[in-house]
């Protein structure tokens, strides 16, 4: 393809609640590479983090960044050495490129990589784009019945499938999802696909508990309302949940995981916490015999949630809330940072 294609037009965080278009140059393709026409780009909480003050813990934007890591889009060229994919096809960007050389890798923990380029997160540059290259390991057809907006979705879910993975989840296992962000109400869909039998769902949120029910979860505690530990104890005849899924970065969702868990039963914790510490109850921890799993990002999801999609099982629609063209991606970011419990998932189209 010719040179003159090789610009895009991108929506740039240049400092905190600073967002401008500008025309970047694309590099030139190499030979596994693909150029993607981007339609849809989900807005995540850490883009809205990134937007408001700059920094992730120690990651900061130092350079002018562009956001977006849940997006999906068509196949406008591919390298010389692509194989599996043809213009036109229709795919899911599954939006951290690992090394593949190093030992978390070659162990098949390919998330823990240290040379890993993720898309959005600095310095690497994102999807609030009109196009991006992406090489073509790390895309994922979808088919004809899943729409782009949906397919975003496989990022959140993703981290939700990783997580019931790391807790060993079986078909018929119960499981508790705790806190109703994009991460949790995406989890019930994972949970489900796995063959949960009750998923027991918590938030303080009444919508998002709403939407939980609506996608499938048997049961939804308020804890602002009601006691946890006394309400699991009755849905479970006091035996407690084989799984939980911590999603809410609460101290006291954490901690309480102890209490709610079975004996010999598994936690996830996928939520990050404010605090580095947190006080766990290790006699608990040790007498039933509970295991913790720590959980970031994901590793060999992407297919699975494809899968998952195009079953069209879920109720998909209640997740995707609001929608932005590209030009208007303040907007999106602003809209997503103000309506934390109205809105879900914030959709940026950038070519409409
Ligand atoms: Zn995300
Ligand atoms: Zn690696």
């Amino acid at each position: 393809m010719e040179n003159k294609m090789r610009k895009t037009r991108a929506a740039v965080l240049h400092k905190p609640f600073v967002v401008e278009m500008e025309e970047r140059e694309l590099d030139s393709l190499h030979s596994n590479e693909v150029l993607i026409k981007v339609m849809s780009v989900g807005v995540c909480g850490s883009d809205v983090h990134y937007y408001e003050k700059g920094k992730i813990g120690s990651k900061k934007v130092e350079k002018p960044l562009i956001q977006g890591h849940e997006c999906a889009g068509i196949v406008v060229e591919i390298g010389p050495a692509v194989t599996t994919l043809k213009v036109g096809d229709r795919v899911a960007i599954e939006p951290g490129i690992s090394c593949g050389i190093c030992t978390d890798c070659k162990e098949g923990n390919y998330n823990l990589c240290s040379q890993v380029a993720f898309l959005s997160s600095p310095p690497i540059d994102g999807a609030f784009s009109e196009y991006i290259i992406h090489p073509e390991n790390f895309l994922f057809k979808i088919p004809d019945n899943v729409t782009f907006e949906e397919a975003t979705l496989i990022e959140p879910l993703s981290v939700g499938l990783h997580g019931l993975s790391r807790a060993g989840m079986k078909a018929n296992s119960s499981v508790l999802i705790s806190g109703m962000g994009p991460i949790g109400l995406t989890a019930i869909i994972a949970a489900k696909s796995f063959g949960a039998l009750n998923i027991i769902a918590t938030d303080i949120e009444p919508l998002r508990l709403k939407i939980a029910k609506e996608l499938g979860a048997a049961h939804v505690i308020n804890v602002s309302k009601e006691n946890l530990l006394e309400s699991v104890q009755e849905l479970t005849k006091d035996r407690g949940v084989d799984v939980v899924i911590e999603t809410s970065g609460q101290e006291q969702a954490i901690k309480a995981s102890v209490d709610i868990v079975k004996k010999g039963g598994n936690i996830s914790v996928i939520g990050f916490s404010r605090l580095n510490n947190i006080g766990i109850n290790f006699y608990k921890l040790l007498q039933k015999e509970i295991s913790i799993h720590g959980v970031y990002r994901y590793t060999n999801t992407y297919q699975h949630g494809v899968d998952i999609l195009g079953s069209k099982k879920f109720k998909t629609d209640l997740l995707l809330t609001d929608f932005y063209p590209l030009e208007k991606v303040q907007e999106a970011l602003e809209h997503a940072r103000v309506n934390k419990s109205t809105s879900i998932k914030v959709i940026v189209k950038p070519n409409v």
